[in-house]
């Protein structure tokens, strides 16, 4: 089995750039690399009926956030504030740094 590595971690900002939310950006909430999917923050909302329980008497609507392809976004540079590409170098004390492959600057990893 191949090897999922995803093209963005959770933090981070992207850019929905394929599919029904395409143009939207928002914030990655959790990847799933097995499937090779992200949630982003209000992206691909959906609904789900629940009907009142013991523990929750009211029921109604509730909202959550489905998993779209990692593939359909990309990540967001915050230096030059767009979906770019990133390329990774080993840093001195041996960290792998994100580099944005438009203006050069690493890009921060979240949390
Ligand atoms: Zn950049």
């Amino acid at each position: 089995m191949t090897r999922n590595r995803l093209n963005v971690r959770t933090g981070d900002t992207v850019r929905v750039i394929a599919g029904n939310y395409s143009g939207a950006t928002g914030q990655v909430l959790r990847t799933i690399p097995a499937k090779g999917q992200v949630v982003v923050a209000d992206v691909n909302m959906r609904k789900h009926h629940r009907r009142p329980t013991q523990r929750d008497p009211e029921g109604g609507i509730m909202t959550f956030e489905a998993p779209i392809r990692a593939s359909n976004v990309m990540l967001v540079c915050p230096h030059c504030d767009e979906p770019t590409r990133v390329s990774r170098r080993h840093d001195e004390d041996g960290t792998i740094e994100r580099i944005c492959k438009r203006c050069d600057n690493p890009i921060p990893t979240a949390g």
